[in-house]
């Protein structure tokens, strides 16, 4: 049986090589992350070269997804490149810019620090490793003690828990970053440390401002995001549960509910959903992964999660494509059994088949009638690609195949659950529609003669708006 659930690799100082790229592919990666967080322009457009002529070469899709740094706080330079902070010594925390940290004054890139402190207020650095009181404010100097101690390095990243941080949702590195992502092409943007939904619409108005038509992906990875989940939801194209912040900005013991909670929203809304961050950390340095990890993974996967993302993992293992081929052998084995299980106990949301809306309605209905004429696929045309989401969203077990006239929709399309697209130019009528889709999917290899394929449209075809038809056809 094939995957439906897809997989995000994240590249880095251990996959900048074509090989390892190539490896990446083949092993059965999905969608490549640039993380924009690290490396130079150079790197990524590089690493955008290699990911399209490799795909192209193995005859794979493969979307590029832009993860843009956004608002994240930093330590600044540090002596010596690393001083060791010990339990129960004081330091002043300051946001005066030119400042080196020593173990006794440290730089934070956030200006509105001694505003935004409290006293008894936490300051994490280093992915929660080093851990600070706040003791007092003088001026602008927020006077603070070790609670867990260890080296701090340069540039390491900095979480102000339950700080609701203020400033602008792209930084002037981001908008430098989406330039060159823009150039590039990427099919898809993610906007990290979304607060609320005006932070993804500023991304939105930006893009569409520069004539570029990425997704946009928000990811939750604050405390108050996960609160204002549904109004981010409405205005983002997918959300990315970024388990790694969000597990620092809010207790780690929340973050298993928030991802369920997350996962069930984006299933219902028909929009795609990643869940991110230390699927199979072990892996970095092992071959195999904890059985732990590989519970998380099907979990994810039995929760609803379009995509699983490596990070690490990928971006500086001994091992990526190993991982990938790890984390393809848990999925497939997870939904098997998921198929194996009668439809009451697979959990999909009861909500999923309540709508009055025609295109949810004729979905529904296409999947239903697939299983019950025992179809080997479903086929869509959609020019938006909404028809596929509105499909998807029902996990259906045949392949679900996206026929589409915008090029831009193929890309985005990458990370919907089970779906694999085609571009296709624009069918006038009906019965040529059907004819192109027999032809392409039997020249793939993926039908055969006499093979049952359902397949859905609106017609009158060509007019922006629902998917009013289904059409039951054997391949000829
Ligand atoms: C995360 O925090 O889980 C995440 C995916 O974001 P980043 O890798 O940018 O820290």
């Amino acid at each position: 049986m094939r995957r439906h659930t897809k997989i995000i690799s994240t590249l880095g100082p251990a996959s900048t090589d074509r090989a390892v790229i190539a490896a990446l592919i083949e092993a059965g990666t999905d969608v490549v992350r640039l993380n924009f967080s690290h490396g130079s322009h150079a790197d990524h457009r590089r690493a955008a070269r290699y990911v399209r002529e490799e795909a192209a070469r193995l005859g794979r899709q493969v979307a590029i997804l832009q993860d843009l740094q956004g608002p994240r706080i930093r330590v600044g330079a540090v002596q010596g490149g690393a001083v060791t902070l010990k339990a129960g010594q004081a330091v002043v925390l300051s946001a005066d810019k030119g400042a080196i940290s020593d173990n006794a004054r440290i730089y934070i890139s956030y200006d509105a620090l001694d505003r935004h402190l409290v006293p008894g207020g936490s300051v994490l650095m280093d992915d929660g490793r080093l851990a600070l009181s706040v003791e007092r404010i003088e001026g602008c100097n927020v006077h603070a003690r070790v609670t867990t101690g260890g080296v701090l390095r340069s540039r390491k990243g900095v979480n102000l828990p339950r700080v609701q941080t203020t400033g602008p949702a792209l930084t002037a590195k981001d908008i430098s970053d989406l330039e060159v992502g823009i150039a590039l092409g990427v099919n898809l943007v993610a906007l990290s440390f979304v607060r609320n939904e005006m932070d993804v619409v500023h991304l939105s108005k930006y893009l569409r401002r520069a004539g570029h038509r990425a997704n946009i992906i928000a990811k939750i990875e604050k405390p108050e995001a996960v609160d204002c989940i549904d109004r981010i939801l409405a205005v983002s194209d997918g959300i990315m549960v970024a388990r790694g912040d969000l597990g620092i900005e809010m207790s780690i013991s929340e973050v298993p509910a928030a991802q369920k909670a997350i996962i069930h929203k984006c299933l219902i809304a028909g929009k795609p959903v990643i869940t991110a961050t230390q699927m199979l950390e072990s892996m970095i340095d092992s071959r195999v992964p904890t059985r732990a990890e590989a519970s998380d993974v099907a979990n994810a996967v039995l929760d609803g999660t379009d995509c699983v993302m490596l990070s690490g993992e990928t971006a500086v293992g001994q091992h990526p494509a190993d991982v990938v081929r790890a984390m393809s052998r848990i999925i497939r084995t997870t939904e098997r059994h998921w198929y194996d299980m009668p439809a009451e106990r697979r959990g999909l949301p009861e909500a999923l088949h309540q709508t009055n809306n025609t295109t949810e309605a004729v979905s529904f209905a296409a999947c239903d009638l697939a299983a019950h004429v025992g179809a080997i696929a479903i086929a869509c045309l959609t020019s938006s690609g909404a028809t596929a989401r509105a499909i998807a969203r029902h996990r259906p077990r045949m392949p679900l195949y996206a026929f589409t006239d915008q090029p831009d929709v193929i890309g985005q399309l990458g990370l919907l659950w089970g779906t694999k697209s085609f571009a296709i130019p624009f069918q006038h009528d009906t019965d040529a529609g059907v004819r192109v889709v027999h032809k392409t999917l039997m020249q793939r290899g993926l039908v055969r003669e006499g093979d049952v394929v359902v397949i859905t449209a609106g017609i009158p075809l060509g007019r922006k708006a629902q998917t009013n038809m289904i059409h039951v056809s054997k391949v000829e």
